[in-house]
């Protein structure tokens, strides 16, 4: 065994340079990220960066054009087989005609080693809606009931694409608490979101993705450094070039409208320093922190795509 193999033994999920594309749309490329056992992993993005493509090549739903997927050292199709992953797809739809109950109890059949229909519900809390069929579920319902579905092969992986998209806070939070009794066993997951807030609450580690590219991966806190820095807007005399803002040190992005400057700034202290030095007559300064919002606007601001899905 060499050693890139040895890694993918020894991983949950091992995308090696995977990438895919859709006609001329890249949705994925090169991707490489290696998560560990236990970790609990937030794919997080705008809406077309890639989360959905990538997390459907992780389940084997969709076959890279390139690279490399494993998971626990399998093939995806192998691992799914095995009942090592449970998934909770975006777009998954539920029979309409079945009892929550029944669809559930179905899943399990096709497992090997499921764990008990109503554990799996209880898990999931939808035991009180179990009897019910799934037309006569709410969205957030409905989702509830997909990781109903997701949990009851007993599976060590889950992957989850943004399983609360359809929730209200407060389902939200049931949805979380659920998640965690799952994660204190020691198993792995990730979940793909476009929710900050969401990523930073639940996720150990953060996978920041854009236009099919990972931009950053640490743990929150990394990556909110990564993204952080602050705003700075004056008031500039008349003539000031954008050549010259343009150049003043660790700006990362700036607009001048008239004699208004409103820029960001990955050190503020020297930014305004080296503002201050060249051009004395600056007025008006403000100095804001970049919010949680603002940072993860600025490493995803590439984003042209706005794919509703
Ligand atoms: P996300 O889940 O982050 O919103 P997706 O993985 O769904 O992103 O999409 C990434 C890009 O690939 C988008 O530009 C999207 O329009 C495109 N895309 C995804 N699936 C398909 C498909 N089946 N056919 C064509 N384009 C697709
Ligand atoms: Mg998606």
């Amino acid at each position: 065994m060499d050693n890139t193999q040895e890694i993918a033994a020894g991983a949950a999920i091992r995308l090696g340079g995977i990438a895919k594309r859709y006609g001329d749309v890249r949705a994925v490329s090169h991707v490489d990220l290696t998560i560990a056992p236990g970790e609990v992993v937030a794919l997080l993005g705008p809406n077309g960066a890639g989360k959905s493509t990538t997390v459907d090549m992780i389940l084997g739903l969709t076959t890279p054009d390139e690279g490399t997927v494993s998971v626990f050292g399998q093939a995806p199709a192998d691992a799914v087989r095995a009942g090592m992953i449970g998934a909770m797809l975006q777009g998954g739809t539920l029979l309409d005609d079945l009892t929550v109950r029944e669809t559930v109890g179905l899943v399990a059949k096709l497992h090997r080693r499921p764990m008990p229909v109503r554990d799996a519900l209880r898990a999931a809390g939808v035991e009180d809606i179990a009897d019910r069929r799934a037309n006569k579920l709410s969205g957030g319902q409905k989702q509830r009931v997909r990781f109903a579905v997701a949990l009851v092969s007993d599976p060590d992986l889950l992957v989850l694409d943004e399983p609360t998209a359809a929730m209200d806070v407060g389902s939200r939070r049931e949805f979380w608490k659920s998640m965690y009794s799952f994660t204190d066993t020691g198993r792995t997951v990730l979940f793909a979101t476009h929710y900050l807030e969401e990523a930073e609450e639940f996720a150990d580690r953060v996978v920041l993705m854009r236009a099919g590219e990972v931009v950053a991966d640490g743990s929150v806190a990394q990556v909110r450094a990564l993204a952080g820095g602050r705003t700075i807007r004056a008031v500039l005399p008349a003539g000031v070039s954008d050549q010259l803002v343009s150049t003043l040190p660790a700006v990362t992005s700036f607009e001048l409208r008239g004699e208004r400057v409103a820029l960001s700034s990955s050190d503020s202290d020297t930014t305004l320093r080296a503002l201050l030095a060249a051009v004395p007559a600056v007025r008006d300064i403000e100095i804001g922190a970049v919010g949680l919002e603002g940072a993860f606007l600025s490493l995803t601001s590439d984003e042209t795509e706005e794919a509703v899905r």
